[in-house]
């Protein structure tokens, strides 16, 4: 039932969707419509973050809400729905079989990559009419098939309810990119209670057919937004009039990507905005720079944070410009419980699609559903994160990014099965 064409067909439909209208971290507001308004049509209650996500916790919401929730209406989001979440993105559904059993919660992350999507051939999404027509904004991390496969396993499982015990949870987060929503979800007690955590991802390099029970080794991230502030003034007549905010940025991000590794683990850094001045003839006011660190241990994680903090003070120090930062992410490390990731294994040998199946992969990037693992695993919980192969056309959050549409069957499938072992 769960891989059959016409499940297979409205993913690929909703998936195609999604990609054509992306909305960036915190202004998923059309996706969490389109969400909303298939699960209530199926016959699931929909809980919206605005409802639960408390201010104080997010992370790096620096978008336009009044402007985003425009754009979404017009892109065919429900107004109604739109005024439902009081200005903030994602939601949860749960199915309550009201039988004991376990609570299973299971994220998704809904939203996309600030990169503008190739016009060149041969790119599907193009060729097909289905390329972002939105500024900066691309599918470029398959979120829109995490998302597209979310509603269909959450429109399978509720129709299956009667065989169903205890609780299974859905849980659609925005701002995975930049480890922004994850925390703020968290904070809100979304996984609280929860018996077992899932969360997945399509590709993450590995082949259509190649499922990984779970995956360890995640990296630890913060995301650092910096400002300098200097003061213009005639290139020409007056430079010694001047604080070069340009030159500060610039200095600095020379010398984060300098930062010397450590003896405590690896790290990362990158600066990966840069903006500064005004025109051409005026010592530049101002800098605004996106960082991040990452970090495959604790120990690590603080020494590169650190260093790239002081690198920052240091240079408005030697520039005489004034810096301000703000921390608008961040993403811990988390280990898949071996024996939740064994039965995710064995379940997914018998998903058809499926020719090789491991227990654990080795990752090389973050995911802020590590927060969710971790809160369950303190809470005597088990959690893993499931890796589902999937052929793409390059790198992740490479403008040419595309996947093979088939490992959306495969991911249903396996999630499917898995729910039917913990909660049937
Ligand atoms: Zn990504
Ligand atoms: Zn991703």
């Amino acid at each position: 039932m769960y891989s059959n064409e016409k499940l297979l067909k409205q993913m690929i439909k909703r998936r195609r969707d999604f990609h054509r209208y992306p909305e960036t971290g915190w202004a998923e507001f059309r996706t969490t419509s389109k969400i909303a308004e298939a699960l209530t049509d199926a016959g699931l209650g929909v809980v919206y973050a605005g409802d639960f996500v408390r201010p104080e916790h997010i992370l790096g919401c620096n978008v336009d809400i009044e402007a985003q929730i425009k754009r979404a209406v017009s892109q065919g989001a429900s107004p109604k729905i739109i005024e439902k979440m009081k200005g903030l993105t994602g939601l949860i559904a749960e199915i309550d079989t009201g039988r004991p059993g376990p609570i299973t919660a299971i994220r998704f992350d809904i939203d996309c990559v600030d990169t503008t999507e190739t016009g060149e051939d041969p790119h599907l999404p193009m060729m097909l009419g289905f390329n972002s027509v939105n500024a900066n904004s691309m599918h470029a991390c398959a979120h829109d098939g995490h998302t597209a496969v979310g509603m269909a396993l959450a429109e399978l499982l509720f129709q299956q309810k009667t065989s169903l015990k205890g609780k299974v949870r859905f849980i659609f987060q925005p701002a995975e990119e930049g480890a922004r929503g994850g925390f703020a979800f968290v904070k809100s007690g979304v996984v609280d209670c929860t018996d077992y955590f899932i969360a997945f991802h399509l590709g993450l390099g590995n082949p259509t057919g190649t499922v990984f029970g779970g995956t360890d080794d995640f990296l630890f991230s913060t995301k650092i937004d910096a400002h300098y502030k200097g003061v213009g003034a005639h290139a020409g007549a007056e430079p010694d009039k001047g604080r070069n905010a340009l030159l500060a940025a610039a200095s600095a991000a020379l010398s984060i990507h300098g930062i010397a590794p450590s003896p405590d683990g690896l790290t990362r850094t990158n600066v990966g905005v840069l903006n500064a001045g005004e025109g051409r003839n005026v010592v530049p006011p101002n800098a605004y720079m996106k960082i991040e660190t990452r970090a495959s241990t604790e120990d690590a994680a603080l020494y590169v944070y650190s260093a790239a903090m002081r690198i920052l003070i240091g240079a408005a120090e030697m520039y005489d410009v004034k810096l301000t930062t703000e921390k608008c992410g961040e993403a811990i490390s988390a280990r898949s419980d071996r024996d939740l990731a064994k039965i995710v294994m064995d379940t997914a040998a018998t998903v058809i699609g499926v020719d090789t199946v491991k227990l654990i992969q080795p990752m090389t990037g973050s995911d802020d559903a590590c927060w969710m693992m971790k809160k369950v695993q303190n809470n005597g919980g088990k959690a893993t994160y499931i890796g589902i192969g999937a052929d793409t056309k390059a790198g992740h959050h490479n403008n040419h990014f595309d996947f093979d549409e088939d490992a959306m069957g495969i991911a249903l499938g396996v999630l499917y099965k898995t729910i039917l072992v913990l909660n049937g």
